[in-house]
């Protein structure tokens, strides 16, 4: 295969997904460069209370990514060598490298056909399997996809049954909502973890956010953000020496976020309606002019709110076909992605022993996405370029 040129990803094409930052944002970072902190001062723990009171959770520790923030989760769930972290098999790494980072062993569960979720059906089957093989997971991570919330009733019944913990991988996901509650408010599960990457529904250039219930895993979460120190006297374990002492009381990293990123998150989470109603506006219209098209267009269940991250269409009669339409679209200046090679067909997880095939659902997934350009600053006119360069690559292949 040839080699792209460096320059190549940046040049004019309509994008994917993109950031969308207004003058009121412009001006809010700057007054954090004009004020006495650029990093732990007031705004961290303002964006946290906010996005708490936004989603309906009791606590949020931001940090500087979703990774990180998918990190400290695992450290206070105690994910730890030997046990297992199970994730769906069609996500981001992040949502299984989390695992890894702890020393747990991954394994990836198969999708459902229709939403591209994490199957609840498969996980129960292999729940059973690994109950008698008494190799049940510690934690599964559930990754609402584009922003399509999982079935959380369900795996919620499952944790309970087969006693794991679960962690909301809400990337996509802010703003979603499932059966009329935020996705965030973790009222199913003991975590959730949002991005604010640019590419994300709101950003803080990078970031992220734990949301929880649990105090102690609140209070876990904000140890390993910072290196395992605290400053409270009621949590060191030794008699302080004086005013000035402060003690590491476990292992942490730094994974702070700024101020500025987070004057820039606050900012932009005032606009969070905007951002999923004009993504909804698209969809809808995608929805309309791609109808006749013979392709698979994404589930939109009426009874679940997606934020929309992305949209994913299907182009079935085999793998040369997905190709050359995705080629043909790249060609003609349409931004379009696949979100995502099934995790485990990474060569760094294929070395685990992981095979090609070894979740059915997803590779027939993997053969057909392609992820079209959605974000607000898309405007109708690009709208139209993509869905006409798609309808020639339609007639053509
Ligand atoms: C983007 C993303 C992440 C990682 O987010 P960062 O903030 O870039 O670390 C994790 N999981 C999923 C599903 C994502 O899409």
């Amino acid at each position: 295969m040839p080699t792209e040129p460096i320059t190549s990803r940046f040049k004019l094409v309509i994008q994917y997904g993109k950031q969308s930052i207004s003058e009121e944002d412009i001006e809010a970072v700057s007054e954090v460069l004009r004020s006495d902190f650029l990093t732990q001062g007031p705004l961290v723990p303002r964006f946290e209370s906010a996005i708490s009171s936004r989603v309906g959770a009791k606590h949020g520790v931001a940090v500087n990514s979703a990774t990180s923030a998918l990190h400290v989760a695992c450290m206070a769930c105690g994910l730890t060598e030997g046990d297992w972290l199970w994730t769906s098999a069609i996500t981001f790494v992040a949502s299984a490298n989390c695992g890894v980072y702890c020393g747990a062993r991954v394994d990836f569960v198969d999708i459902d056909p229709t939403t591209y979720n994490l199957c609840p059906e498969a996980l129960h089957k292999k729940l059973e399997r690994a109950r008698q093989e008494g190799a049940l997971p510690k934690i599964l991570v559930v990754v609402h996809l584009c922003g399509l919330p999982c079935p959380m009733e369900r795996l919620r019944s499952l944790a309970d049954e087969y006693g794991f913990m679960i962690i909301e991988d809400a990337s996509h996901a802010i703003g979603a909502e499932y059966l009329g509650q935020p996705i965030g408010s973790c009222e199913f599960s003991d975590i959730t973890v949002f991005s604010f990457h640019p590419v994300k529904i709101i950003t803080s250039a990078e970031g992220g956010m734990a949301m929880t219930n649990s105090e102690i895993l609140a209070r876990a979460m904000a140890s390993a953000r910072s290196h395992g120190i605290t400053r409270e006297v009621s949590l060191m374990t030794e008699p302080p020496h004086g005013p000035w002492h402060y003690q590491q009381i476990g292992l942490g990293f730094n994974y702070r976020l700024t101020e500025l990123q987070a004057a820039l998150g606050l900012s932009q989470l005032d606009r969070l309606d905007e951002f999923i109603m004009s993504r909804a506006l698209i969809a809808d219209r995608y929805d309309d002019l791609l109808a006749e098209l013979p392709i698979q267009l994404p589930s939109r269940p009426l009874n679940l709110k997606s934020s929309l991250h992305l949209y994913v269409i299907r182009v079935s009669q085999g793998e040369q076909r997905h190709r050359h339409i995705f080629e043909f679209l790249r060609q003609e200046g349409v931004g379009v992605n696949l979100h995502y090679m099934p995790v485990y067909r990474h060569p760094f997880y294929r070395k685990m022993g992981f095979k090609k095939g070894y979740c059915p659902e997803a590779e027939a997934y993997y053969r057909e996405a392609i992820s079209l350009p959605i974000h607000p600053s898309l405007d109708s006119a690009e709208q139209t370029t993509v869905i006409e360069a798609l309808t020639k690559a339609i007639d053509i292949y």
